[in-house]
């Protein structure tokens, strides 16, 4: 099984111990962001590819409305567990981000992305941005951390090319930060980069 287009090949993953980009606690660039400007204006949150749920769990913690989804019940079971241990209410879903319905159009005032991008199929890049921009409510914000973006052959992860990535979410959305001065932990200083965009307010295109 290598198809990283199917939740088999992360259930796998995860199921013998080989999820290498799970940091066992919630990420401190996200902890930060919490903290923003950007984030406490708002309330509703849809962590795509949410993993063990860390992140997702420490938003809830903090008040925010958490949706987090990922198509691997195996870490879908974990973060159940894990909100369950922290007294918190997360709405987990156990879905394909690309099937997503349409109950969950303009539905989230945030979406964040911390090593989902560079998980799917290169070749799925466009639709992903698509879909990020469909869930979004007007003036909602995405903000993603993107990693690796140093070059590298395969994946996943695959490599993130940052001008690549700026022009495809740009499409739809507007950049308001984008930025390496963020609290990276140390194995990957130097090898990504927060943005932050906002969905302009209006109909869309
Ligand atoms: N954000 C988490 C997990 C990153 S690993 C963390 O930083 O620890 C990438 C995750 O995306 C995996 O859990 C994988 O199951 C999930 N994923 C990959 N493609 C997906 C898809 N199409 N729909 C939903 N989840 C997906």
């Amino acid at each position: 099984m290598n198809d990283v287009n199917k939740s088999e090949f992360w259930n796998e993953l995860y199921r013998n111990n080989a999820a290498a980009w799970d940091l066992k606690t919630p990420t401190p660039a996200f902890t930060d962001l919490l903290e923003s400007e950007y984030f406490s204006a708002r309330r509703t949150l849809l962590v795509v590819g949410c993993g063990y749920g860390y992140d997702a769990v420490e938003a809830a913690k903090r008040g925010f409305e958490v949706t987090a989804l990922d198509f691997s019940e195996t870490a879908i079971d974990f973060a159940k567990k894990l909100a369950q241990k922290e007294n918190v209410n997360v709405n987990f879903l156990v879905e394909d981000f690309f099937n997503l319905t349409d109950e969950y159009l303009d539905a989230f005032e945030i979406v964040f992305d911390y090593v989902t991008y560079c998980a799917i199929d290169p070749g799925r890049r466009k639709d992903y941005s698509e879909k990020i921009f469909d869930v979004l409510k007007p003036n909602g914000i995405f903000a993603i951390i993107l990693f690796p973006i140093e070059k590298r052959i395969g994946g996943p992860p695959f490599a993130v090319d940052v001008n690549e990535a700026t022009e495809l979410f740009s499409e739809k959305l507007e950049l308001i930060i984008s930025t390496d001065k963020i609290n990276s932990i140390k194995p990957r200083k130097g090898r990504e980069l927060l943005q932050i965009y906002r969905r302009p307010d209006g109909k869309k295109s």
